[in-house]
């Protein structure tokens, strides 16, 4: 690896100036016409994501591999549930989306298929054959909600292609008329321009892959019979699919968070995956630079209790994602199969993919920085609940789904996560995508845990702004990263930079320094669900959680002392009706008033048992000579 870059770096600087300009601009990869690609079109069915022979050897591993045997036991407990649950209805719960429905749709028609599939079980194809009845008979797919006719086109693309030999006459064109009208054609118009809902053919995020990939299955799936429309969307689909892929670069991070990440890869590669399966290439797609990396951010964006680094719009929760084995084979990352290994639900693409796991040894460092999307995870060890975590961010506000969180933390220790970020509000609050956003506490900084600096009722970062992460250094006795997070700032000072350490894998030293020709008012806030009790002094302070504890003590400045708030928004902040209260959670803050060049320095020291923090702290010195 590191001497392709270096033999690439030297190749470019012997050609000059003219070739780094062309490096400069992200290179499209050429796609060949509709028909080139048709004519590699395999013919007959099973071809999406598996052949018929690809599915006759998972049948013989199921019987003697043990992981999947397990897994092949969950799925068929759950076929048999599905058996009796009614069939999903047209229902839009919120007003705007059907995409549960999708979804439903679409987790049955994997898992009876692949039953189907491993067992041979009629019952499977019958009830298969009932939902997709039921849906192609809706009067649409709420294409003005685009994800949810993807999701749908997907969903029948892989009842149809899967159990293709078990449908009679009459049911086949039942489903192709359902992928073509209420899905392909769309999906195409989408791409031609001129619909109220195509915008996402040139977004750089999670819907282009969901909607190129659900309506490219549901191409795939019929690219036969319909070979004009089902062409020409994948002649569009595969260029437009370039446009968040090269988002992966350099290290596979994905400015939308976490969960964001999980929905992006999994239509990802569950096209890429397909257009191997069905066409025999995914046209140099897989090799754009950075995919290959995407399946490290996970591994490090989860900390020691599975839970992840959740900034962005989005839950705490562990991902898990299947994906990560067809990216395990696909890039030989044994790493990668070995954390979904650990997660994994038995998914039916769990089974269709089962990688080597390398024996499941993780000898990952233990700190990385994600360049781009500029977030730094630290931690003292893998494999350890007990273990120190820290996710730390910078990056840009813009990103979709961003909340203004730059500078903000979250902390795990002896199996507690002590510093918590609140993750979405409800989506159907008014304005959560348009011009009420930062209205509401969960979205701003103020809700985070960062610093906030002449408080008002406009947005307390800048939405525009994006900031980077200056210095990142990794040493087992001392680990850090920098953030300038001026940009951030730039209407209230003239500069804020934070900087957190961890110290010998045991304590946190988060710094701030924050300058301004003018007297601020600054907040420092941290967000916990546990206790906090303040000492008599204000100096320092003791979180209680599952019977374990953290000391917070502030090295700086003289005279501050913490606070305990409810995690609500300031007397002077919007106060947005029907937004989360947050109950349960409490802030730690700082309040300083007055000031103009404000060193701010809490060790976080997290502590076993009967242990004490250890005296005196750490000296302090400035960021710059960190
Ligand atoms: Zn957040």
């Amino acid at each position: 690896m590191k001497t392709n870059r270096s033999t690439l770096a030297f190749g470019l600087a012997l050609l000059g100036a003219a070739v780094s300009v062309v490096a400069a601009a992200p290179k499209e990869l050429p796609i060949p016409p509709a028909t080139e690609i048709l004519a590699k079109l395999r013919p007959g069915h099973p071809r999406l994501l598996a052949s018929e022979s690809d599915f006759a050897r998972l049948k013989e591993r199921v019987a003697t591999d043990p992981q999947l045997k397990e897994w092949h036991a969950k799925l068929r407990a759950e076929g048999q549930r599905l058996l009796d649950q009614p069939v999903s209805k047209y229902e839009i719960p919120d007003g705007l989306r059907l995409l549960s429905t999708s979804r439903r749709v679409l987790d049955r028609q994997q898992t009876l298929g692949l039953l189907y599939r491993l067992d041979g079980d009629r019952r499977y194809v019958e009830r298969a054959w009932k939902e997709l009845e039921a849906a192609a008979q809706f009067p649409d797919w709420n294409p003005r909600h685009f994800l949810d006719t993807a999701e749908m086109t997907h969903a029948f693309a892989i009842g149809y292609d899967w159990l293709y030999d078990q449908w009679t006459d009459d049911q086949r064109p039942v489903l192709r008329r359902a992928i073509v009208e209420k899905g392909l054609k769309l999906g195409a118009a989408c791409h031609r321009g001129g619909t109220s809902y195509g915008w996402w053919t040139k977004s750089e995020h999670n819907w282009n892959q969901v909607c190129n990939g659900g309506i490219g299955m549901g191409a795939l799936a019929v690219a036969d019979l319909e070979p004009e429309l089902a062409g020409e969307f994948l002649n569009a689909a595969l260029k437009s699919l370039q446009l968040p892929m090269r988002r992966f670069a350099p290290d596979g991070a994905w400015d939308e968070g976490p969960g964001y990440w999980n929905y992006a890869t999994s239509y990802n590669v569950v096209f890429l995956a397909a257009l191997e399966t069905a066409l025999g290439t995914d046209f140099g797609l897989s090799q754009i630079p950075g995919f290959a990396e995407a399946g490290m951010f996970p591994i490090y964006a989860t900390g020691p209790l599975g839970k992840t680094f959740n900034y962005a719009d989005g839950g705490e929760g562990t991902i898990r994602a299947p994906q990560m084995f067809w990216l395990a084979r696909k890039f030989d990352r044994p790493a990668y199969a070995a954390y979904q290994r650990k997660v994994a639900s038995a998914d039916p693409l769990d089974l269709l993919w089962l990688a080597p796991d390398g024996a499941g040894k993780t000898d990952l460092p233990l700190d990385r920085h994600f360049r781009e999307a500029d977030v730094v995870t630290f931690r003292s060890a893998w494999e350890d609940r007990n273990a120190l975590f820290v996710g730390f961010k910078a990056g840009d506000n813009k990103a979709n789904h961003s909340n203004l969180d730059l500078g903000s933390f979250v902390l795990d220790a002896l199996g507690v996560r002590w510093v918590v970020d609140l993750g979405a509000d409800n989506y159907n609050l008014p304005g959560y995508f348009g011009g009420q956003r930062w209205t509401y506490y969960r979205l701003r900084a103020e809700g985070h845990n960062t610093a906030l600096i002449n408080p008002g009722l406009e947005p307390d970062q800048d939405p525009k702004a994006a900031a980077r992460i200056t210095k990142f250094e990794s040493r087992p006795d001392r680990a850090f990263a920098i953030a300038d997070l001026s940009p951030a700032y730039a209407k209230q000072a003239r500069q804020v930079k934070r900087g957190i350490a961890v110290l010998d894998r045991r304590q946190v030293l988060v710094q701030d320094e924050i300058e301004s020709d003018q007297p601020m008012e600054v907040w420092w806030f941290l967000h916990t669900p546990a206790e906090i009790t303040v000492s008599e002094d204000g100096r320092s302070a003791t979180l209680t959680r599952d019977n374990q504890r953290l000391v917070a003590r502030m090295l700086s400045p003289d005279g501050a002392r913490f606070a305990v708030m409810n995690a609500q928004p300031l007397p002077t902040s919007p106060q947005p009706e029907k937004q989360a209260r947050n109950e349960g959670i409490r802030k730690l803050a700082i309040h300083a008033t007055d000031a103009k060049d404000l060193k701010l320095a809490v060790l976080l020291l997290p502590l076993r048992e009967g242990e004490r923090p250890a005296d005196p702290p750490p000296g302090l010195t400035a960021l710059s000579a960190w």
